[in-house]
């Protein structure tokens, strides 16, 4: 157990999810002060967790869920609000940590910025429904993104090897996801069951289906492509089976620096809520006598369609990703509820990709909102 008195104060969002647990674990690890948690409305969990943490505040994003959870905490002085927003603005803390699932994390992510707080980033769909708002907000507030997508944060500290106007491109890892060597008539056999067993990294359900359709590893594209300042040209994305190597960037030289480590997001979060500072840890190091050998291989891009569709949509740009974004949530929720095929993942977020090409002409947040809306309705009208 490492006990350091100075690393900032957290607050963490998403608590109750898989990054925001592990984040927590990072949180125990470190002794590190947690002054705020939310979660949507697991109440019971989140109880749990301000009475091992004691944050001076809480927020439920479902009214009736933080109306019960004030009511549970009311012998804690902790205070509960059901709107995250107002939580980050009333409420200390140094470091927002924001691992809230899909488009219902922007707010809070710009909410971060403006208040002056680093961000440390999990919420991949603030950058990938309005990066250009969000890293605007970024440069005005004059903070930096930290990020704790594994990807991104191996490419932020290669980044550090060398001068950005040296850098040639980005070699994006991918795992594969666990239907790697799939033909797409295979594709279209594939359960919600075989979908969740065994991902390599500990992840929730939607980020598990979209690892497995690919979607996840087209978001990162957009993601890198906003945090970095670079073109999708820029960009190769690099098939990796053993996760091993988290990515790597490549200089004007031929030079190629990457970041290794054994997967674990509780790593990637140490690192962003502890830069520039790398402290020890409860993760393991690699042990290079049983690794084995490492593979690399292209992505499949004819048959895993939504990796190709996401360089399309932001090179169109405007609300083009965030059309992108809005159709795979509607149709991986469909998918999860067994209303919708693995392949019809591909095809619903294509047909609405595809019905809205003046969405690349949206600017602003109000204008990418009605996309994102119009996005929705357009993905769910065929599903039954
Ligand atoms: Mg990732």
């Amino acid at each position: 157990m490492t006990t350091t008195t100075s690393l900032p104060s957290m607050m963490v969002l998403g608590a109750t999810g898989s990054v925001g647990l592990q984040a927590l674990d990072v949180a125990r690890e470190q002794s590190m002060r947690v002054t705020a948690l939310s979660a949507n409305r697991s109440v019971g969990e989140m109880e749990a967790l301000a009475r091992e943490f004691k944050p001076l505040a809480c927020a439920m994003a479902d009214a009736a869920a933080a109306a019960d959870l004030r009511l549970r905490l009311a012998d804690t002085g902790i205070r509960v609000y059901d709107d995250v927003c107002t939580m980050i603005a009333e409420t200390e803390g140094e470091i927002v940590l924001n691992s809230i699932v899909g488009r219902a994390g922007l707010e809070p992510t710009l909410t971060a910025l403006r208040t002056g707080r680093r961000l440390a980033l999990a919420n991949k769909e603030s950058l990938v429904v309005a990066g250009d708002i969000v890293m605007a907000a970024a440069r005005e507030a004059g903070q930096i993104i930290l990020p704790v997508d594994s990807e991104h944060s191996a490419i932020f500290q290669s980044l550090g090897a060398g001068r950005r106007e040296d850098l040639k491109k980005i070699l994006l890892t991918a795992s594969g996801g666990p239907f790697f060597g799939r033909t797409r008539e295979e594709l279209s056999q594939i359960t919600v069951a075989q979908t969740l067993a065994h991902p390599t990294w500990k992840m929730g359900a939607k980020i598990t289906v979209d690892s497995a359709t690919l979607m996840n590893k087209g978001f990162e594209v957009i993601e890198a492509v906003h945090l970095f300042g670079v073109t999708t040209e820029q960009i190769e994305v690099v098939v990796h089976r053993e996760s091993i190597i988290h990515s790597m960037v490549e200089y004007n030289d031929n030079s190629i620096i990457a970041q290794l480590g054994v997967p674990d997001m509780r790593t990637c979060v140490r690192y962003a809520v502890t830069y520039p500072a790398r402290v020890a840890g409860d993760v393991g190091a690699i042990d290079w006598r049983t690794l084995g050998s490492l593979t690399f291989y292209a992505p499949d891009m004819d048959t895993f369609t939504l990796l190709p569709l996401a360089t399309h949509c932001i090179d169109r740009g405007g609300a083009m990703p965030a059309v992108l974004n809005a159709a795979n949530e509607v149709a991986v929720a469909a998918f999860l509820d067994e209303r919708l095929s693995f392949t019809g993942i591909m095809d619903t977020v294509a047909a609405t990709v595809a019905a809205m090409p003046d969405a690349a002409s949206c600017r602003s947040l109000d204008e990418i909102a009605e996309a994102d809306r119009t996005a929705r309705r357009i993905a769910g009208e065929p599903i039954r």
